[in-house]
C-alpha cells in the first residue's frame, strides 16, 4: 500500500516538475518536496493504527494502578467475576485487576521477562475489596481457606496478585493443580510432580521473586510485595 502510494506521488512528482520546466513559474524547495511530506505522513498514520486508544482512567491513579490485557499484555481471568472459584458464587460485578502502583509495576517487569521467553502471564486475582473479603468469610467462615476479614489478606491491601504462566497465545502451563485447589499438591515444597510441572513452578516463582512479589509455600498462585503499607481497601471499581 505504501509502495504503491510513494510510487504513485513519485509519478506526480515529476510531472510537476516537468510541466514547471518550461514556463519557470514553480519552483520546488526542498522543505516542499511532495515526496518526503508524504512519506512523514503515512509513518504517522502506521504508529496511529498501532496506537491503542483507551479511556481516561475512571479511579485514582495515585493509589491504584490497573492491569489491562490490550496494553500490558497479561492475561486476566478473573475468577471471582465468576461462578468458577471455590466459593461457586460470583463475587465482582466485573472483571477488573487493580493494584498498588507498585505491585502493578512489578507484574509488568515480569510480564516482560517472560515475553522474551515466548511466555506470558495470567492473573486470577489481584485487589479483592474488603467487602468482598467478608462476604468470602461469610460463605466459608474456615481460615484454611479464607483470610479472616478481621486481620485482613494482602489481597484487599492490593498488595497481592495470584497468577499462573501461559505459553505466548495465553494458554496456562501446567502448574500442577487449579487455582485455589486446597491441599499439599499445591504446596510449593510438594516435590511429587512431573519435572515440567515442578519446572514451571520454579520459573513462575523465580520471576516474580526478581521483582520483589514473594510467594507463599501453600499456594503456587499466589505472590505479594512486601515492605510496602498499604491499609486495608474498599474501593469498589465501575463496571462497563
Ligand atoms: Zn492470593
Amino acid at each position: 500500500m505504501k509502495l504503491r502510494w510513494l510510487f504513485a506521488l513519485t509519478a506526480l512528482f515529476w510531472m510537476s516538475c516537468g510541466s514547471s520546466e518550461g514556463d519557470g513559474e514553480v519552483k520546488i524547495t526542498p522543505t516542499q518536496d511532495p515526496i518526503l511530506e508524504s512519506d512523514t505522513l503515512f509513518q504517522d498514520v502506521e504508529e496511529k493504527d498501532q496506537r491503542v486508544e483507551l479511556p481516561a482512567p475512571d479511579y485514582d491513579t495515585t493509589a491504584w494502578a490497573e492491569i489491562l490485557e490490550v496494553t500490558d499484555g497479561i492475561h486476566i481471568d478473573l475468577r471471582y467475576a465468576t461462578e468458577n472459584n471455590f466459593t461457586e458464587k460470583v463475587l465482582y460485578d466485573c472483571p477488573r485487576c487493580f493494584l498498588r502502583p507498585e505491585v502493578a509495576e512489578a507484574l509488568r517487569l515480569a510480564q516482560m521477562d517472560l515475553k522474551e521467553k515466548g511466555l506470558g502471564l495470567k492473573v486470577f486475582d489481584c485487589y479483592r475489596p474488603q467487602f468482598v473479603q467478608e462476604k468470602m468469610w461469610e460463605i466459608i467462615p474456615d481460615p484454611n481457606y479464607v483470610a479472616n476479614p478481621k486481620s485482613g489478606s494482602m489481597h484487599s491491601r492490593g498488595l497481592a496478585v495470584d497468577v499462573t504462566l501461559t505459553d505466548s497465545l495465553g494458554n496456562e502451563l501446567d502448574m500442577g493443580t487449579d487455582f485455589d485447589y486446597f491441599g499439599v499438591e499445591a504446596h510449593s515444597d510438594y516435590l511429587e510432580l512431573p519435572t515440567p510441572v515442578l519446572d514451571n513452578r520454579q520459573l513462575l516463582r523465580e520471576t516474580m521473586e526478581n521483582y520483589g512479589l514473594i510467594g507463599i509455600r501453600t499456594e503456587w498462585w499466589h505472590f505479594s510485595m512486601r515492605g510496602l503499607s498499604y491499609p486495608l481497601d474498599s474501593m469498589r471499581w465501575d463496571c462497563p
